[in-house]
């Protein structure tokens, strides 16, 4: 053998033997076709992603479908998938046109995601060879992600909406409202004396305090209204469809319902109260933030008239 020929077959081995260990050691499902539909190569992990037991597979291929056609595993994949129209359409986009790239993902009917990437094979001539398929299981990631979305939208300490949470709801909230022609009221609640109530019981049974306020809260509220924690002691209800009347009403049970709980913290039994100051959406507000103001001035009127009461805006 001459040195030239043994260097190209060296190569050749060299080559096979780095696509075998590329489909083993892969975290991904590979699949590779050829411009006819047939498949070249994939790899053991490719049925494991799609949770198709090689037994379901027709033929006697032994685990292994090289020349086979795609069509049998890409049926049982789309069994498998929660929109299997959008990905066949998808697929046959890409099959049509070899030069697009597709990044995509995939919801399976089990729950978990899959992340689909494809790319098409070339030969030296420009020839159009077919289209390697990578899938890979996404599920642990999506679910950190989701985690992460449902806590930075809430307060750590109590649950509900955090500041930033709130003033995206609302903005959604307020077009509704003009759209629809509905009623937007909020009420601005803070804990009455909070500080003495830290001094005296100690900053733990304050946070229980702020947990169980919250707690009750929630118990008292329609499913379309979002209470909101805005920082200390300082919380807002927003009343989607609630008139000024409703809006007063529901603070006015909100400020009973504290006023009559008992907080227990160690051997204390703590009480506390709330203030309460309640405005609503007009068309010439030109954002929640408006109205808050005006729901913020109430409040100081609830506190300067001896707190534990509610106060409507000022008329105007
Ligand atoms: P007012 O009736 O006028 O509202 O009096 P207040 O004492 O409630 O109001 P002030 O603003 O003077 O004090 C608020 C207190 O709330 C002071 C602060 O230490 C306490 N606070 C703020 N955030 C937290 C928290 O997360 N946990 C606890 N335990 N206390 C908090
Ligand atoms: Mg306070
Ligand atoms: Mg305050």
């Amino acid at each position: 053998m001459s040195a030239d020929l043994h260097r190209i077959t060296t190569k050749r081995d060299f080559d096979r033997s780095l696509i075998e260990a590329i489909h083993e050691a892969s975290p991904d499902g590979i699949l590779v076709v050829d411009d006819q539909g047939m498949i070249v190569s994939h790899n053991r992990r490719l049925f494991e992603v799609f949770d198709i037991p090689l037994e379901a597979l027709p033929g006697d291929h032994g685990g292994n479908l090289s020349g086979y056609s795609e069509q049998a595993p890409l049926a049982l994949a789309m069994d498998r998938l929660e929109a299997p129209e959008a990905f066949l359409k998808r697929t046959q986009e890409l099959y049509d046109d070899p030069s697009m790239e597709d990044h995509c993902e995939l919801s399976l009917k089990d729950g978990r995601t899959l992340e689909r990437f494809s790319k098409a094979l070339w030969g030296n001539d420009k020839r159009y060879l077919g289209r390697v398929w990578f899938f890979r299981d996404i599920t642990p990631r999506k679910e950190v992600e989701r985690k992460l979305e449902v806590l930075a939208r809430r307060d750590p300490l109590t649950g509900v909406a955090n500041r930033r949470h709130f003033f995206e709801l609302s903005g959604a909230e307020v077009a509704r409202a003009r759209r629809y022609g509905t009623s937007l009221s909020l009420a601005m609640l803070d804990l009455d004396h909070f500080k003495q109530i830290n001094d005296r019981f100690g900053h733990s049974a304050g946070d229980r305090v702020l947990i169980n306020f919250c707690n009750d809260v929630a118990t008292l509220l329609r499913e379309s209204d979002v209470l909101a924690r805005l920082g200390g002691e300082e919380f807002v209800v927003l009343l989607p469809g609630s008139d000024p009347d409703g809006a007063f009403q529901l603070a006015e049970r909100l400020r009973g319902h504290a006023e009559k709980a008992i907080v227990e913290e160690g051997e204390s039994r703590i009480r506390y109260t709330v203030s309460a100051g309640v405005a609503s959406l007009t068309p010439d507000d030109a954002s929640i933030e408006t109205v808050m103001g005006r729901a913020d001035d109430a409040l100081y009127a609830a506190k300067a008239a001896g707190r534990n009461c509610t106060r409507h805006e000022a008329p105007r």
